[in-house]
């Protein structure tokens, strides 16, 4: 028997979340049944729910940083048990149709499965997320939370967290690089604190110098203005790798120009419009302009381990289901420090 599950979703593109009451599948074997304590309110639900990417499906529950307890298993269900403290990302099923299977790059593959807003492997249920009571999720995209780590604050780590993470480790962040991150916000923070505890040289650019100080103290060795052009004089050609956390319309060339020879910039935001990157913003230091999206489960396990290990979770503000529409405006203003996580416990 399916069952019922309880949350807030969005029924249009212009009206507020609301309660919405929906089935949940009867557990195949394989699956888990996760209570759902917390969950992270992330850029992409409030673009999502608005249809501002054109692919919004009614209704919709959003909500892709979840951390909660497991209730129930399958009978093949071999690396979790009832009790266990968990995670689900971005992303409940991949490789769908897919020609091969690639594990350690599945975040890329056409046959995705999203958290929410997409259709199960099924062809026909629509996946919802995490603003809801309880998930049935395939053991395969399960992640395991660390006892270390307090569930609230660890909820963003499972698209926050990974989405720093996946290009930090990828483009090689330790001791002796230079790393620059664009933005202060739920995504940059936690390139501070991550590529910190990496061990590489962390320096925010941030339009004002309102964070500065937070900065500082998770992890960044340096923080500038970039409303400051004295800025971009001052560090032109200092980074390997710089992050850009902000979906904002930028002056991509300047940015360009802060990487050294063989420096990498890494879109993890998506501006609007398309971006105008001139030639010799590139070929003079035979710089590489590219892109990051989130990370596969099992780079999103080493990252969760990774922060169980250096004590690592997000800034968080907690809140009310019933207060998610003023959270969703107050994202917009980047008025939080630095995640707003939702306890589920308020739906009661
Ligand atoms: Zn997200």
């Amino acid at each position: 028997m399916p069952t019922i599950a309880k949350g807030y979703a969005a029924t249009d593109a212009s009206k507020p979340l609301s309660p919405f009451t929906f089935e949940r599948r009867d557990p195949n074997p394989e699956d888990v049944v996760i209570e759902i304590k917390y969950v992270g309110i992330c850029h992409t639900d409030i673009h999502s729910a608005r249809n501002e990417w054109k692919n919004a499906v009614y209704p919709m529950v959003p909500g892709h940083e979840i951390a909660g307890v497991v209730t129930a298993v399958g009978s093949e269900v071999r690396k979790f048990k009832v009790g266990d403290r968990v995670g689900v990302g971005c992303f409940v099923d991949s490789c769908v149709g897919c020609a091969s299977r690639d594990l350690d790059n599945e975040q890329y593959m056409p046959g995705l499965v999203l958290t929410y807003n997409a259709v199960e492997a099924d062809g026909k249920t629509a996946t919802q997320g995490g603003y809801s009571d309880h998930i049935v999720v395939k053991e395969g995209y399960v992640l395991s939370i660390p006892d270390n780590l307090p569930l609230d604050a660890a909820a963003p780590l499972l698209c926050a967290g990974v989405t720093l993470y996946s290009p930090l480790r990828h483009w090689h962040a330790g001791p002796g690089k230079k790393v620059a991150i664009i933005g202060m916000g739920g995504l940059g923070h936690m390139g501070v604190k991550l590529g910190s505890a990496m061990g590489a040289d962390i320096t925010v650019l941030s339009q004002s110098l309102s964070k500065k100080e937070d900065g500082l103290k998770l992890g960044a060795k340096e923080y500038y203005a970039t409303s400051d052009a004295t800025t971009f004089e001052k560090l032109a050609r200092s980074f390997d790798l710089v992050l850009c956390t902000v979906s904002a319309e930028i002056d991509w060339n300047a940015y360009l120009n802060l990487l050294k020879v063989d420096g990498t910039m890494v879109l993890l935001g998506v501006p609007e419009h398309a971006i105008p990157v001139h030639a010799f913003s590139l070929i003079p230091a035979r710089r590489s302009l590219a892109g990051s999206l989130i990370g596969s489960i099992k780079e999103t396990q080493e990252m969760l381990d990774f922060c169980g290990k250096h004590r690592i979770v997000s800034e968080i503000e907690k809140i009310k289901i019933q207060e998610v529409n003023e959270a969703f405006d107050r994202v917009l203003k980047s008025d939080v420090r630095y995640r707003f996580v939702i306890d589920m416990a308020s739906l009661a």
